[in-house]
């Protein structure tokens, strides 16, 4: 399989001081997706003028491709064990915190609260610790929670090819996983043990996800670690090369804000709601099919003010604690919630705002082989008589 090779991330930050208004300016009049250099164009700091054309452009973008549709989804924490040491989450294995990995059972109970509370669509999140939620714990759960929700999603520890092929046909359809910092000087000084020290192995894992069949594959950079432009340009071009490489997957961004956690991380650079609205609109005219994520990490008031102007999927009443749905008492959180709203409350918003919140846009049935197969020769006399 071949390998994303990302250029020196210093030499795009150059290129994008050094771009021109008059070239941010014509991506903008064009008709067509920018290169990346067209996007290095939109984030540099000679276009920080634009940024309501910007908006205006990204706006009509997403209507054209996705319609008035925000679709909805909440995390389930399955785990917080962590055998990393990741300077700015909660769960660093150095952090002190009640740790906590759900059995099966309970993972099913907390699925079945989000069920009834109107969710179809689930993130199954855990730390690293493949000792503690291993590959076939995430299959049992997966099968347990087939027909019950529309999709099932992971964002766990990396898997192998093998392992996501094994969890796609158990009924999980989309993975995700960020690189966090595109910056490899900054990548060593905030990830000081454990597997994911490794910048080049973690950069190959979304491609590992998409070689292995998964539906969708989520890609991202935690903002606040490093220069904001430089790697939204970066992860441009890690979308662009995914694209490439895997035209039938579909692909998300998600731009995740440090959050406080425990430890006490400060993040390295400030990034704005302002930088993160630029970010999100500059992505949606590089590219404007990618599916782009709006969590709970933000605030009420900039989630409501960002409606219908480019992200497609928004996260609701999430909790980031192990067994937190069940047990609102329990401690050990990833990270604080800006967002504190149930679903009901953000389904309001968003209908206030012109827009269709949609609890559920995919059925398992259209992934399984047999179903299928079954609908091929159900509509074979149909389409020989024609
Ligand atoms: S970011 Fe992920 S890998 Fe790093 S400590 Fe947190 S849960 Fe573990």
């Amino acid at each position: 399989m071949s390998r994303f090779t990302p250029p020196p991330f210093e030499e795009i930050s150059r290129f994008l001081a050094g771009a021109p208004l008059e070239e941010a300016e014509k991506v903008l009049a064009g008709n067509t997706a920018p290169s990346w250099q067209g996007l290095a164009a939109l984030l540099s700091p000679a276009a920080d003028c634009l940024l309501p054309a910007m908006a205006q452009k990204s706006r009509d973008l997403t209507v054209q491709r996705f319609g008035r549709a925000i679709q909805l989804y909440a995390p389930i924490y399955l785990s917080n064990y962590c055998s990393n040491r990741c300077a700015y989450c909660g769960f660093s294995a150095e952090n002190p915190i009640s740790r906590r990995a759900l059995s099966l059972d309970e993972t099913v109970a907390e699925a079945m609260l989000l069920h009834e509370r109107g969710f179809r669509h689930i993130l199954l999140v855990s730390g690293e610790a493949p000792l503690r939620l291993g590959v076939g714990q995430l299959e049992q759960a997966a099968r347990r929670l087939q027909g019950v929700f529309a999709s099932v999603s992971i964002e766990v520890q990396p898997l192998l090819q093998e392992e996501y092929a094994r969890l796609f046909a158990a009924g999980i359809t989309s993975v995700a996983v960020y690189q966090e910092t595109y910056d490899p000087a900054c990548y060593r000084e905030v990830h000081h043990a454990g597997m994911k020290k490794e910048y080049d192995t973690r950069l190959e894992i979304p491609a590992r996800a998409a070689a292995a069949g998964m539906r969708e594959v989520g890609i991202g950079a935690l903002l606040g670690l490093s220069d904001w432009r430089t790697e939204g340009v970066m992860l441009g071009m890690h979308l662009a090369w995914l694209r490439k490489q895997f035209w039938r997957t579909a692909f998300t961004v998600s731009f995740p804000r440090l959050r406080p956690a425990s430890g006490g991380f400060a993040p390295r650079v400030p990034v704005s709601e302002k930088d993160l609205a630029r970010l999100i609109f500059c992505l949606r005219i590089f590219d404007p099919d990618v599916g782009l994520v709006l969590s709970t990490r933000e605030s009420q008031s900039f989630r409501d003010h960002m409606l219908g102007l480019g992200p497609t999927r928004y996260s609701a009443g999430s909790c980031t604690v192990p067994g937190g749905y069940l047990h609102p008492e329990f401690s050990g959180e990833q990270f604080e919630v800006g967002d504190h709203r149930s679903l009901d409350e953000v389904v309001r918003s968003i209908r206030a705002h012109g827009l269709d919140p949609v609890t559920k846009d995919w059925d398992q049935i259209f992934q399984r082989g047999e179903d299928n197969a079954r609908l091929q020769s159900d509509f074979q006399p149909t389409l020989a008589a024609t």
